[in-house]
């Protein structure tokens, strides 16, 4: 998907405030956060959408959330934080590359 930001993200392309990085998935903080914590966590293989996973990407998808408290934890979100994954345009989905947001306030 060479159009694609968030595969251009992944790629190393474009740069992108990175917290998480492995084989399968990448992890990097929102530009327009939408709260004191906001970070997108991507598969780095190019899935357009909510809509269009296969069981092939059971896997993939249950590491995505598997990850989720660990990042969290990770970046001061330890005692809660909310997750959300627009989907299809009516869904308010901007970036056609499969994201899962991550949002929270630090607590003291
Ligand atoms: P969506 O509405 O598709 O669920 O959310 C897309 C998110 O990607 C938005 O919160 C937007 O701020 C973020 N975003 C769009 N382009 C970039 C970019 O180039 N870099 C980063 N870090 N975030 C982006």
């Amino acid at each position: 998907m060479t159009d694609c930001i968030f595969c251009k993200i992944a790629s190393g392309a474009i740069p992108a405030d990175k917290v998480y990085e492995d084989d399968d998935v990448l992890a990097f903080r929102d530009i327009r956060p939408a709260a004191p914590v906001h970070l997108l966590l991507i598969p780095k293989k190019h899935i357009d959408s909510m809509l269009t996973t296969t069981k092939e990407d059971e896997a993939l998808l249950g590491k995505m959330l598997a990850l989720t408290p660990n990042l969290a934890r990770d970046n001061g979100l330890g005692a809660g934080y909310k997750t959300a994954i627009n989907t299809g345009l009516a869904g308010g989905q901007e970036v056609f590359h499969l994201h899962l947001h991550i949002l929270g306030t630090p607590q003291q």
